[in-house]
Parts: structure tokens; sequence; C-alpha cells
């Protein structure tokens, strides 16, 4: 017995109510945070399978992260049941995969195809190849940065845009350059059969458009496409959705087949992945896309108190040329939002841990009930330090993660090449990890048999005895290497569960062996965590609907059992995106600490947004750029109307960053909220070093929120501070011009060469190596730092 209709609609006001039964021509939905957009589009698949009776395996529902995926498909589950498995309910990424490991081997790329065992490389591999890249084309990295290009070549498969057409649009020769490198990086990703996390949208897109029966085939199986988050789609997926949804008078046979029904949901005002490519456009001109489409808005929101709303509405109400909104809660005035200055970023941390002991001591709330927000992950390091110490259990969501530790990803560089050998990247990450004589030489040798027979790497070690000049020694260590190897394939090939095939390589490679043997405290650890990675793919391996690329529906049926492939899938998938761990057993929970970037979707009784000082957030880099202020104001309205019940608000008068400390002023988003709602706990800040003499004059002054009393701030902030922020925007002295190899000295570093520069004018950043002190980045605007 499925659900009521009542069932299904209980729990929802008029227009979300609408936004569930609503069938036919496209529909918005638009609404600020809160107001249970994610709630209408999990009721609506229910809806749609329970009562219009659609197919699960007929419907394509789109989240930003693998977790909101896993909980929309839970929540579903728990309303109709079992059936609801075969949905694909799962990240743009995770979708694409799924269809290009079913029909990439039809896109072939002068003759030259993927085949569907591509691999997925994630951002370390692709600075690794783009290292690669740098070397082919004869590129100084210091004035070519793997990360800068990578950026731009991001930005073009965003845009759609392939190799040919990046060259065809340069207009001056660093475009040229950059062109020149995209087509070669893109030329390296496919000699490996690997394609990057931009590849997969770009490639379904391409697919879908260049083959009609591809596309047909998935605009007849879905019939109900659904988007949350729609204001952080950028262009190739909206184009993706375009694809299959866009009304399309015939199809193959001539036959018309009624378009998906789509239902976007979003926010403009938390658009926060411009630097992405994301478009806010996208929503804004929804109704010029699809034409004939209908419209929903949601005004009442039901996570907030009356109190963190209009604080929310009163920093985007900064933003230019935004719809105003009316966003409104019931749930009462609640308490006021708590302000705290600190004397340095350690003080900060413990007035935050000092505050969730209280909170927990007294109030009944539990450590889980709280998240602490930050602007960037480096960030999470001195909250993590104190928190420790004072025993406060936490967990970061981001940062340094699991499957970006060394020992992890060698291992998995062993999986991925038994999976595919022609990943040239895995492949020498570990053909001499560990140690087993196979020296730069020796890897030079092979490569001059690949290049000469024009052959993969791999085969080129399998026949490395042609290779010109190879000693004997190096050619045993690489027939040793090549047939164990071989060996470990075959167990792949028989389909061997991937717990087994991991520990098996972990004992075959003599990996473990090797940080077993080493007296460094650290190698305990990776031994630690590679049993850790082993437990992961034994789960895996339990867990059968666990695969994102098993189509659940084969699953059921018994056919396909999940294999190392699967594994690796889920692997890539799960280190790119901002994947929350699962909360402890025990029911007290920890506290959360996350980027505000990651907190999006979710919400917390008690949240801490830290850091709100200019040149932290807003970021550095936005300080003199309107649109990236106003996406970080975008940012802070996303931190804040995640609080539920109370909101704190902290700052740090001085912060060590890159290794100088630094004396911001105060975030001009506090400056944003209305005084009446915030209580500060503490403003008479012990330090009086406020900034440097060499600083913009008004500096002093608008960091006064140390120093003015709340009837003085109030009196001072608007157009004083506003005046104030416009002398700040610029620099506030001669910034040196420098280039890499520049000789330097710094106040407090000494002599330093300079070995890279980032950004330009105001946001140039130089990374300068000390000698001993080592290599720092600075932020030219304010380093004392003068050209020799
Ligand atoms: P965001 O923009 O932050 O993603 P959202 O619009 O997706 O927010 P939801 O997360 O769906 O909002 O809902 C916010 C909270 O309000 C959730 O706890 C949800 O369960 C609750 N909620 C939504 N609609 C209702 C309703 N009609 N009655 C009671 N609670 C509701
Ligand atoms: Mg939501």
């Amino acid at each position: 017995r499925g659900p009521t209709r009542e069932e299904l609609l209980e729990g929802l006001n008029e227009p979300q109510r609408a936004a569930v039964v609503h069938e036919g021509a496209p529909l918005l939905v638009v609404a600020g945070a809160g107001s249970g957009k994610t709630r209408v589009l999990t009721r609506r698949i229910a809806w749609l399978i329970s009562e219009r009776k659609a197919h699960p395996g007929s419907i394509l529902a789109i989240t930003f992260t693998n977790k909101a995926a896993a909980e929309m498909k839970e929540r579903v589950e728990e309303l109709v049941g079992k059936r609801a498995r075969i949905m694909w309910v799962s990240t743009f990424h995770s979708a694409c995969v799924r269809i290009l490991r079913k029909e990439i081997t039809a896109l072939d790329f002068d003759g030259t195809g993927f085949k569907s065992n591509f691999s997925i490389y994630d951002a370390a591999d692709q600075k690794r190849l783009m290292t690669l890249v740098c070397n082919d084309l004869d590129l100084d990295p210091r004035r070519y940065q793997p990360g800068a290009m990578l950026h731009w070549v991001s930005n073009q498969k965003n845009e759609l845009k392939d190799p040919e057409d990046a060259t065809k649009d340069a207009r001056n020769n660093l475009e040229e350059t950059y062109a020149a490198v995209y087509t070669t990086y893109q030329r390296r990703l496919r000699e490996a059969n690997a394609l990057d996390f931009d590849d997969l949208i770009m490639f379904t897109v391409h697919l879908l458009q260049q083959l009609p029966e591809v596309r047909e085939t998935y605009r007849r199986r879905f019939r109900h496409v659904l988007v949350d988050e729609y204001q952080d789609t950028n262009h190739a997926q909206y184009a993706l959705i375009h694809q299959l949804c866009a009304d399309n008078p015939e199809d193959l046979d001539g036959e018309r087949v009624e378009p998906a029904e789509l239902m976007v949901v979003g926010d403009a005002d938390q658009s926060i992945y411009a630097f992405r490519g994301a478009n806010i456009r996208n929503i804004l001109d929804f109704e010029q896309d699809f034409p004939n489409a209908t419209s929903i808005l949601l005004e009442q929101n039901y996570r907030s108190t009356q109190t963190i709303l209009t604080a929310a509405n009163s920093v985007i109400g900064h933003n230019k040329g935004r719809k105003p909104k009316r966003l409104w809660s019931d749930a009462g005035d609640g308490a006021r939002i708590v302000g705290y200055v600190a004397d340095d970023e350690r003080d900060e941390a413990r007035f935050v841990s000092e505050e969730i002991d209280r909170l927990t001591d007294e109030g009944g709330l539990r450590p889980a009930d709280v998240a602490v927000f930050y602007r960037t992950n480096a960030q999470s390091r001195v909250f993590e330090e104190v928190f420790i110490r004072l025993g406060m259990p936490y967990k970061v969501v981001g940062g340094v993660r699991f499957y970006e530790r060394r020992e992890v990803r060698d291992a998995l560089a062993y999986l991925r090449m038994l999976v595919n050998p022609a990943d040239q990247v895995s492949l020498r990450r570990i053909l001499n990890t560990p140690k087993r004589g196979i020296g730069d030489r020796a890897v030079a040798c092979v490569q001059a048999l690949a290049d000469r027979d024009r052959i993969t790497f791999w085969e080129a070690l399998r026949r490395a005895q042609d290779a010109p000049g190879l000693a004997t020694r190096s050619l045993t260590a690489i027939q040793g290497f090549v047939a164990m190897v071989e060996e470990l394939q075959s167990m792949v090939d028989a389909g061997e569960r991937a717990d087994v095939v991991l520990e098996t390589v972990l004992a075959r490679s003599g990996y473990v062996a090797s940080l077993e043997e080493s007296d460094d405290p650290q190698d305990e650890t990776r031994v630690e965590n590679l049993a850790e990675l082993v437990a992961v793919a034994r789960e895996f391996s339990d867990d059968p609907q666990a695969g994102p690329s098993a189509d659940p529906a084969d699953v059921d049926a018994g056919t396909v059992a999940p294999g190392l492939s699967d594994f690796l899938e889920r692997v890539a998938l799960v280190a790119d995106t901002d994947q929350i761990p699962d909360a402890p057993e025990d029911d007290t929970g920890v506290v959360t600490l996350m980027t505000l970037h990651t907190a999006k979707g979710l919400e917390f009784p008690v949240v801490f947004l830290t850091g709100l000082e200019d040149g932290v957030f807003p970021h550095a880099r936005a300080l003199g750029d309107q649109p990236e202020l106003e996406e970080e104001r975008r940012l802070a309205y996303v931190g804040v109307t995640r609080a539920r019940e109370r909101l704190y608000i902290s700052r740090a008068v001085v912060r060590s960053a890159w290794g100088a400390p630094a004396h911001n002023p105060g975030s001009r988003f506090l400056d944003e909220l209305p005084v009446d709602l915030v209580d500060w706990r503490r403003t008479e800040a012990a330090q009086t070093r406020w900034g440097r003499p060499d600083l913009a004059s008004g500096s002093a002054a608008s960091s006064g929120l140390g120093t003015l009393t709340d009837a003085g701030r109030r009196n001072f902030s608007s157009a004083a501070l506003r005046a104030d922020a416009a002398a700040r925007a610029k620099p506030a002295r001669e910034m040196p011009s420098l280039e890499p190899g520049d000789r330097v000295v710094h106040d407090s570093f000494g002599m330093g060469t300079v070995v890279a520069l980032e950004g330009v004018a105001e946001k140039a950043v130089a990374s300068i190596d000390f000698g001993s002190e080592g290599v720092k980045r600075l932020l030219l605007r304010y380093a004392p730092v003068e050209k020799l």
C-alpha cells in the first residue's frame, strides 16, 4: 500500500503543494533560503511515482552533492518504498559518468576514441598532467602555472568549447598559448583514456548533440527531470538539461515525443559558484529558455528565526540588480545574534569552543547541532588544534581529505592502473613506489621506446627488452613489475572483489611492507589509513546498491556485481565533492567544521560564522572587484541562512595568513547587519596595534569595531565606512613591480627571491622563497617587501 494523497501533501503550504502536483509545462520554483525548495522537490518525486504512476526509472533528479543525493533518495524511499531505488538521483557528474560508461565509445575523436573503462582524473591528477603538458610545450612553469591554466581550460569546457573552438577564438599570444596547452592537455587525457570532471559534462553534451539516436534514447527514458540548486548550474550543465528537456518537435522517426517534464528549484541569491562557471542567468532566463514555463514563488521560511532572516535579508539587500524577496518566518524573533571580536584566531577558536561547551552544558544542545563556518579550508586548522586540546568532538568536512593523502592516492593509482593500463599518470606514480629499482633513466628509455613505436607507456614497459640503452638491472626490475601487474590484472578480469584486489595489491607490491619497515612515525598512520581504505572497499563490495555506476535495475536483477571499476568510480566522485561523513553512532554527535561553500543546502540549530574580516571574508581577491564582492555577499547570505535558532559572528583582530600576521579590518558585511540585532560580547579588543602605518589611512578607523561602543559604531558605520572601504580597496602604497627571479627584502623574513606571481594589480600575490624561512605567498598590496 502506497502513501495516500494526504500523506504526500502533508506539511506543505499552498504554493508548495502547487509545485508538487504541477503537471506539464516546465516549472521553476524560485525562493529564498529555507523556504522548502528541496522538500518540495523530494515530495514531487514521491508524488510522481505514487500518484502519477511514473516509472521510477524514468526520473532523473540532480543534486549538488552526493550526500544530498543519498538523503533525497532515502527520503523518497521512506515515502514510496524500495522500488524508488532505480531512480537516478545524483550529481551532474555521477549522472554523466553513467551515461558515458555506456555510450562514450560512440564518440569517436579522430579514430582514437575513449574506452568505457576510462579513468576520472581529479584535481591532483590534472595538475600532474598539466605539468607534463608544460614540459611537452617547453613552457616556463613559473610563468605558466598549472593551476591558472587548468582554470582556463575548465572555463572553456564549461562553455562547451573544445580545443578547436578555443584555438579559433584566441585573440592574443597568451590565449594562443593557452589554447595550445588545452589541445595538448586533451590529447594526453585521450592517450591515458581519462576524463577530467569538466569533460564528464562536456562529453555528455557533445554526445547528445552529435548523436541523435543516443539523444532520443535518453529523451525517451527520462520523462521527469528535476534539478536542485539550479542557480549554480554552468552553461554545459544547462545545455545538458536543454538537450533532455527542450521541446523538440520531432524525433528520429518523425514522431513527436513529448519533452520530459522539467522542474528546477533555486535561489539567485545563493549562487556561489561563478568561479566554476556557474551562471546566474540560467535561473533568471528560465522563462525565455523554456517558453510556456510556470513559476512558483515560495515566501515563507521554515528554517530560521525572524532575527536570523532579517539579518540575512539586510546583508543580501546590499547587492545590486537583484529581485527583492519578501522572505518571512513565523518562528518568532528568537535569540539575538552574538558577536565577538577576538585578539587573534586562537582566541576566536577558544571563544567558539567555550560557547559550544556552554550551549551543550546549559542549553540542552548536542555538539551535532552546531556548525562552524569559515571562508577557506586553511582556517580549519586552528579550530582543530583548539578543539583537540579542549576535547571538543568535531569533524572537518572538506579540507585535506582522506582521499588526498599520499598513501591513499598511491593505492588508488595501483587500482586505476590495473583497470586502465593506459592511465599513464597512475602508472608512473606507482612504477617505482615502493622503490624497486626503476629510476628516472629507465623511465626515459621506456618513454623513448613508446615515442618511437607510438605505443602506450604500458605497452613499452611490456616490451622493455627492446628499449634502447636500458640497463640490465633496470630491465629485470621492469620485468618483475610487469609480471606482478599482469598477475593482479588477471584477478581484476576474473571479477574479484575490490577489497580483495586492494589487499593483494598492497601485499604483493611491497607497499605496506615498506611502510612497516620505516621508522618514520607518520608511516604508521599511513598503514592505518590504508587499512581504512580496505575497509571502505569491503563495505562497498558488500553493498551492491552502493555503486553509482551500477545501474540499480541490473543490480536488482543480480546481473552485475560491483567490481573494481565501480569502486574506483565511487571513490573518484566522493573524493571530488564536499562529501559529508555520516554522524557517529553516538547520538550527541560532533561539531561540524566546514567552509561556507560546503554548507549550501544544509541547516543547523546553531551556526558560528567566523573570520569576518575584510581580506578573509570577503576574500582579499574580491575587495576591489564588484562582481566578486557580490558573490562573497551571497556566500554570507548562504552562511547566515543555515542557522535555525542561533547565529554567532566573530572576527580576529590579528590573523596569521601565509605565515605573516595580518591586521585585517572588520568585514564590511558586519556593517551590513542591523545593529540592534547584534549583541556584541566583546568589542574592546585588547589589541591597539592597529595596522601598520603604511596601510591605508582609513584602516585604523574601520577596524574600530574593536574600539567603538555600539552607539559610536552605529553613527560611524554606513557612509564613513563606505568611503573608507573604497579607500581600502586601492593599494595603500606603491606596490613593487616584480618578476620571477627578482631579489627582495621583507621586513620580517629578510632577503628572498620571487619564484612565482599570480593575479594582477591589488590582487597580485607573490610566492617568495625566503631560504630558511621557507616559501611564503604574500599579497603584495600589504606585504612589506621591497625590490632590491
Ligand atoms: P536552501 O535554499 O537553503 O536550500 P530550501 O528552500 O531547500 O533551503 P528546505 O531545506 O527544503 O529549504 O527546507 C528548510 C526547512 O524547512 C527544512 O527543515 C524543512 O523540513 C522545513 N520545511 C519546509 N517546508 C515546510 C512546511 N511547509 N512546514 C514545515 N516545515 C517545512
Ligand atoms: Mg535546498
